[in-house]
């Protein structure tokens, strides 16, 4: 979906829940106005039940009067009686008597709104019309209203007819009371209903002219809401209307409300905007993650692919991936040629058993400490020595293995080329310096007594070192043939414990010589596979080195099992060497450049010839040391388990 779409929609949400927000407030609003008419109608009520009986109340008064003139054919003392209907009777302004429809008599004599007595009510008055109306209907007509001197005035004409002698009705004039509209209305306690909140107006409807007139009202604003009480009575309809005055706070609730509905309505399309947008973002985000992938993926691609280094992918034993290089090393035209053969058409039958089981282990997810030397066969015939380091990968959804191949071919060559020249040169010199040593020993043994004691001196010297460089020699040799694997003979099923006996009586004399404690716990009974002479010459370095670089103190062998392996610890108490050592300690030729080391003299060749020998047996050794503190080297080797 397009942003664009989604504002629209957004948009059309808003507006739609804004409608139907508006709507439902409108909704509560005439439920609130219509609850509050019920409440004011029951209010008022009694209210406009009072105006109605005071208004028909006070015009009564007429018949009051009509009654007195029927008994009595006049009043007499007519001021009296109206002095008393007005007290009586309430809301009346005036009473007035109008012998053939002209006014005699009213009370109090200054009303009748300056139209005086002998006004004649049928011919020329603002109630004339009424007035012939009451006559020609014979019942009580009121005028007006009007505005009167004293507010709004109503005029109730009451025709008033005799019985003659004949027993005929016979016109006598009117019986007429002016109303005080606020006064009625004053006695209708309609002003309670102010100090209740309400406002009211009063009008009337009149019979003939249809017109609406105000008579009293609380507010000049004119209502809204309101309720509207009529009542019809011989003048017309009376209309009570009555409002409550709404509190300020009804205003501020309606704002609130309003303003409510917006801010939902807001909320809801903001929320389906983000909702609308969320799987476009999300997929932008996908899009940028695939995009930063590929990216990554071209960049190893590009890594691997232009490597001068040959990487090759090989799963189920076949060829999945090769680079350039690798296609180069392994002498194809194009990789084509080797993707999905199998790998091991290139690898040197006598080297299927321990690749197989290597590659295997790959496959599970192992990653193999070492690298593995093969001899593989290039599609050309010639046949390489590589070196190949793996690990396992995932390629296109299967276990798989991913090698780095070096070409060791002329590494090797030289390699073996320097031993054969070291082993050449080592038996070469070894039989003239037999011959040196054999005639230094026969001169110094038998012409001990002829050579003075300087030549004595001298040929010591020559015995010596004699003896120095046939050791170097052998060293070498040992080195070299351990190094082409070669271990003398077959192997022998040995007592370990045997074994290191012969060392320690060999070295105790060593020991003794230098003060030394030497100590010897041996676990007899654990079998190993091995070629004596080999194990011999490695413990014997071992422990020989162990009494050189101790100065005093203590020497120990011990041997145990541990954890299905025979385990011998060398332990001295001596110099021990320096962390920073440690690491090229078993290299060839290594020697600490410690004062002590440097005066003991050796060859540096001692801990190369023991390791190679152990690892010739299977065996690992390590070593612990701490300087001036001491040093343990461990040997473990495999049990025989025949
Ligand atoms: P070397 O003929 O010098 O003894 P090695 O190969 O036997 O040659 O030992 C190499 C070096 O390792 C020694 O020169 C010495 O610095 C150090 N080394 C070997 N064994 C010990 C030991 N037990 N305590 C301290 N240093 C030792």
């Amino acid at each position: 979906m397009t942003p664009i779409r989604i504002a629209f929609i957004s948009g059309f949400v808003f507006l739609v829940t804004l409608a139907l927000g508006l709507l439902f407030v409108q909704f509560i609003e005439q439920d609130r106005q219509l609850e509050q008419q019920q409440a004011i109608t029951q209010t008022i009520a009694p209210y406009t039940q009072n105006l109605q009986r005071q208004l028909n109340h006070s015009l009564s008064a007429t018949f009051a009067l009509a009654a007195l003139i029927r008994q009595f054919k006049g009043v007499d003392n007519f001021e009296t009686i109206a002095a008393d209907f007005i007290e009586s009777y309430g809301g009346i302004l005036s009473l007035q008597l109008a012998p053939e429809g002209i006014v005699q008599q009213m009370y109090p004599s200054s009303s009748n709104d300056g139209l005086g007595s002998e006004h004649n009510l049928l011919e020329n008055s603002p109630w004339q019309t009424q007035a012939l109306l009451a006559q020609a209907q014979g019942q009580l007509t009121v005028a007006g209203p009007f505005a009167g001197e004293f507010g709004t005035e109503l005029v109730g004409l009451l025709p008033v007819f005799l019985v003659d002698d004949l027993g005929r009705e016979q016109f006598w004039g009117f019986t007429v009371v002016v109303l005080d509209m606020n006064q009625v209305i004053s006695l209708s306690n309609l002003e309670v209903l102010l100090e209740q909140g309400f406002d009211y107006t009063l009008s009337n409807l009149h019979v003939d002219t249809q017109t609406l007139t105000t008579l009293a009202s609380s507010t000049r604003v004119p209502f809204e809401t309101a309720v509207a009480y009529e009542f019809e009575t011989s003048q017309g309809t009376w209309i009570l209307n009555i409002s409550q005055k709404e509190p300020d706070s009804f205003v501020a609730s309606f704002l609130v409300e309003i303003a409510l509905v917006g801010l939902i309505s807001a909320l809801i399309s903001g929320l389906t905007f983000a909702l609308l947008r969320q799987p476009i973002m999300l997929q932008n985000q996908v899009e940028v993650r695939t995009q930063q992938l590929q990216e990554s993926e071209e960049r190893y691609r590009n890594l691997v692919e232009l490597s001068p280094e040959p990487i090759l992918v090989h799963a189920n034993e076949k060829f999945v991936y090769l680079n350039a290089a690798a296609v180069q090393l392994l002498g194809a035209k194009d990789e084509s040629i080797l993707l999905g053969k199998p790998i091991f058409n290139l690898i040197l039958p006598d080297m299927h058993n321990a690749t197989k089981k290597r590659i295997q282990q790959i496959y599970q997810g192992h990653r193999p400490s070492e690298r593995l030397d093969i001899q593989i066969q290039r599609l050309d015939g010639r046949i390489l020595e590589v070196e190949v380091s793996s690990m396992p990968i995932r390629y296109l959804e299967q276990p798989a293995s991913q090698a780095i191949l070096r070409d060791v071919t002329e590494r090797k060559k030289l390699e073996r080329l320097k031993s054969e020249l070291i082993s050449n040169v080592s038996h070469e010199l070894r039989t003239p310096l037999t011959a040196i040593k054999g005639y230094t020993e026969i001169l110094i043994s038998e012409d001990e007594n002829s050579l003075s004691q300087q030549q004595l001196d001298f040929l010591n010297i020559v015995a010596q070192n004699s003896n120095r460089l046939t050791n170097l020699i052998n060293n070498l040799l040992d080195i070299e043939s351990l190094d082409a694997g070669k271990l003398s003979g077959e192997l022998d099923t040995l007592d370990l414990s045997d074994v290191l006996r012969t060392v320690a009586q060999a070295l105790k004399v060593n020991a003794d010589e230098k003060g030394l404690d030497f100590e010897v716990d041996l676990e007899a009974g654990v079998l190993i596979k091995g070629d004596e002479g080999r194990l011999v010459q490695a413990f014997s370095n071992l422990v020989a080195n162990a009494i050189k670089y101790t100065p005093q103190g203590l020497v120990s062998i011990h041997s145990r099992t541990k954890d299905n392996e025979a385990l011998v610890e060398i332990r001295d108490s001596g110099i021990g060497i320096a962390e920073t050592d440690l690491v090229k300690l078993f290299e060839r030729f290594f020697r600490s450049s410690d004062k002590y080391v440097r005066k003991v003299g050796g060859t540096g060749l001692g801990l190369a010839i023991a390791k190679a020998a152990i690892e010739s047996h299977d065996g690992r050794i390590n070593v612990e040391s701490k300087i001036q503190q001491g040093t343990t080297f461990l040997v473990h080797l495999p049990l025989y388990e025949g």
